[in-house]
């Protein structure tokens, strides 16, 4: 499969369905009406992109 930005992304909340699927959720999408709340993956290049765990404080 092709690697997703999404996956290493700090906007991104997974979501599993009952069923087991599996979503990627742009936290983005809740301030920002430009990003899409699913977007359709892969996403290769994305502007809102911020990588996961590198320097903000508010990191979980
Ligand atoms: S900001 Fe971009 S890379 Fe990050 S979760 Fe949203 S769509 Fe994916």
């Amino acid at each position: 499969m092709t690697p997703t930005l999404c996956e290493t992304c700090r906007w991104m909340r997974e979501v599993i369905t009952p069923k087991e699927s599996r979503f990627l959720l742009c936290q983005l999408s809740i301030t920002n009406p430009d990003y899409p709340k699913y977007p359709p993956q892969p996403v290769v290049r994305c502007e809102g992109y911020e990588r996961r765990g590198e320097s903000h404080a508010d990191d979980a």
